[in-house]
């Protein structure tokens, strides 16, 4: 089958795809299984529920689902017109899109043809069966891949292919949060082995960590366009003791997470250059990716340049973006760690070096986040808050100021299916290609508010058919009786106004300051008239046992007699649990204490489903906030039981009277011309594509470096 051309990934050899027996009147299905391309295109994404629904459910994976489609399936399918002309478009629209030279990029900037932007990331959030994020950093790193596909920006995107993944969260009775960490199965997913293109054989590269060395192995997964190489030590020829270095994301201890970091920047900066390709500019986000500066400056050493050229050389085509609030958040290792590791690693940088390169704001430590200011001509926050701290904490290094660009979100992989039909309906089929345009959302205004709220109604009657089929699951596996499971059926019910608190459990996000004053929730809750329910999902970092106290507290206040029916913890929070939340969320609450939120994104996936934020005014939501999209508090104020009482206010003097607001025809419209501006206002500010935009024009551009 041909390789739509992509000149990225056409530089990429890979191995073979895993054998599948698909008949050759759909065997295109092939190509579709082997790039992301497929979960956010609205018409691809529906032809594998249209094969074996029950299959496809089972386990939303393609290549899964090919290996168990019957032969008789395939006959009936080949003679199901419907099937046959949706298979068609898809692969019509898939081709075009790989094909496209009319892209945003070629459009703009064409004249750059050699561009190439490496971009490198210790987590992604692609798809919730890929588990090689953690949170936002990975879903943000993953949005960022699929609108530069979009836009056709030239990016090679560098991770760590995670076996053992980040873990899937169980929480027990009484609410022990326990982890669990699955094997990937590797034949099962879109990923093919990177092969050296002198011998053919799976490519190598080593990287020397405390003396001994390491080889590393890379495979290629398509994000449209978007090669990202993810790389991996579990090789038959490593030692043993070496093979668990990419296992596990965030791993705990100390020098297995420098280890992998140490593969993940030196590593990943040899395979790009085994690859034979020279990046005009790199992008390392986030500090866990900022070795891959120490072994770019190697390069200029051996080269012949003295070390203040080799720095300057270095940081000349980098940008570094900091997604950390507060210094202490930087990853930062005992500079005997360093000395252990790093010793003769990269050719030319002493010891000494190594801790003035990474003198942090602790001395003695060894901080990856002031390694990359200090190697890069550029850095930037991601929010105009954000950057404004990042400045006043980094500022003497950075010899300036920091850049600001603010996060966005990938608007086709977060939007319901109804709302989606909204959109395809008001602005067109090509509305997935036309995101970073902000005049077609001016269409939106369009749409009568029945057919807005009967879309959101829809979504929203979905996502809590799910999740009670979630809480049956837990109570289930709990040994709750089967009267308690037909209890369920009762709850979560479509007429409630639905809030949902969905996010990484630390003390910082305050999943419990909705608590302070539990008789005044429990009656803004429970008031017969204008009932109301909570929905809590997140995970505790494994070695946060703080967070973990948090989770097991918000069980325990799900079970309490006061708020039993009302307000609900699901578990096991990840990309296809947060889909589903935000597609059907009528307010999407967020209570950090302030200036803790770099950006959030979770906000922004809600609000294009029309879910209103109610939110303290901290990252993102400082700059989306206005008075007609939605409600913003707690700005300046320093503590919790005044935070509190400012979101109770709210609740009853505001949101939950406009909410229950209706007309002689059941439909709230003063809730939905918010809900209409809280869409409009995300999806003209807050997307990818805008993000990458900036990200091309401030920065990946100017920095480039020319031949
Ligand atoms: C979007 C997302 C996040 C980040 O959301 P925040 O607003 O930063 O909390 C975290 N986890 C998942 C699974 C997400 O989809």
């Amino acid at each position: 089958m041909t390789e739509p051309a992509s000149s990225l990934l056409s530089r990429i050899g890979v191995g073979p795809k895993a054998p599948l027996r698909v008949p050759v009147e759909f065997d295109r299905l092939y190509d579709l299984a082997y790039n992301m391309w497929w979960s956010w295109d609205p018409i691809a994404y529906q032809l594998w529920g249209q094969i074996d629904a029950k299959a496809w459910v089972h386990n939303r994976n393609p290549l899964s689902l090919l290996l168990v489609v019957e032969p008789s399936t395939w006959e009936a399918l080949a003679s199901n017109s419907t099937f046959v002309e949706l298979y068609s478009e898809a692969v019509e629209r898939y081709d075009d899109y790989m094909r496209s030279t009319a892209t945003w990029f070629a459009e703009n900037h064409g004249e750059a043809p050699d561009e190439t932007i490496a971009y490198l990331c210790a987590e992604y959030g692609i798809h919730h069966k890929l588990p090689l994020y953690s949170g936002g950093l990975g879903v943000l790193a993953g949005d960022h891949l699929k609108a530069a596909s979009d836009l056709g920006v030239p990016l090679l995107a560098v991770g760590l292919l995670y076996r053992r993944g980040y873990f899937r969260q169980n929480v027990d009775p009484d609410g022990l949060q326990q982890h669990t960490y699955l094997p990937l199965e590797l034949s099962r997913r879109s990923v093919r082995e990177v092969l050296d293109s002198r011998t053919g054989r799976p490519l190598r590269v080593s990287v020397e960590l405390a003396g001994r060395t390491v080889a590393v192995g890379a495979w290629r997964l398509d994000v449209g366009r978007v090669p990202l190489l993810l790389l991996d030590t579990d090789l038959p020829e490593n030692d043993p003791a070496d093979r668990p270095i990419s296992h596990i994301l965030y791993v705990r201890g100390r020098e297995m997470r420098f280890a992998q970091e140490a593969v993940l920047g030196i590593g990943g900066a040899r395979t790009i250059r085994a690859l034979g390709i020279e990046p005009t500019m790199w992008h390392v986000n986030e500090g866990h990716a900022s070795m891959s500066l120490l072994e770019r400056m190697s390069w200029q050493l051996q080269d012949g340049a003295d070390m203040a050229t080799a720095e300057e050389k270095t940081a000349a085509n980098t940008l570094f973006t900091l997604h950390t609030p507060v210094p202490a958040g930087n990853e930062a290792f005992n500079s005997d760690i360093a000395r252990a590791y790093l010793g003769g690693t990269v050719e030319g940088v002493t010891h000494d070096d190594l801790l003035r390169l990474g003198r942090g704001k602790d001395e003695g430590r060894f901080d990856l986040g002031a390694l990359a200011i200090r190697l890069s001509a550029r850095t930037n926050g991601v929010s105009r808050q954000h950057s404004e701290l990042v400045t006043e904490d980094w500022g003497d290094l950075i010899g300036g100021s920091a850049d600001s660009i603010t996060n966005g979100i990938h608007p086709q992989t977060w939007v319901g299916r109804n709302i989606e039909r909204l959109f395809r309906r008001a602005i067109g089929p090509d509305w997935t290609q036309r995101v970073g345009e902000p005049a077609i959302w001016k269409a939106l205004y369009d749409i009568n508010d029945a057919d807005l709220w009967r879309a959101h109604e829809a979504q929203k009657e979905l996502m809590l058919r799910r999740l009670r089929g979630r809480l049956r699951e837990q109570f289930g596996r709990h040994g709750n009786s089967p009267n308690r499971l037909r209890w369920i059926d009762d709850q979560l019910t479509p007429g409630r106004l639905t809030m949902v608190f969905a996010r990484r459990f630390a003390t910082y996000k305050r999943p419990g300051l909705l608590f302070s004053d539990r008789n005044r929730l429990h009656a803004i809750l429970t008031n017969p008239e204008r009932p109301c329910q909570i929905v809590f999902a997140g995970k505790a970092h494994p070695a946060d046992r703080e967070g973990q106290g948090l989770v097991r507290w918000i069980v325990e206040m799900t079970q309490s007699s006061e708020f039993e029916g009302h307000v609900f913890f699901i578990e096991d929070y990840n990309m296809l649990l947060g889909k589903t939340l935000v597609t059907g969320a009528d307010v999407w609450l967020n209570t950090p204490r302030p200036p803790k939120e770099a950006s959030g994104t979770s906000g922004m996936k809600a609000a294009v489903n029309g879910a209103v934020n109610l939110s303290v005014l901290d990252g993102w939501w400082l700059e989306g906030h206005t008075s007609a999209n939605g409600w913003g508090f707690g700005e300046s104020s320093d503590s919790d039981s005044a935070d509190a009482s400012t979101l109770y206010d709210l609740l009853e003097s505001e949101v939950i009277p406009r909410f229950y607001e209706r007309g002689d025809d059941g439909i709230p419209r003063v809730w939905i011309d918010t809900m209409r501006e809280s869409m409009v206002g995300a999806l003209t500010n807050f997307t990818a594509q805008r993000m990458v935009m900036e990200y091309v024009e401030k920065a990946y551009l100017p920095l480039a470096s020319r031949p």
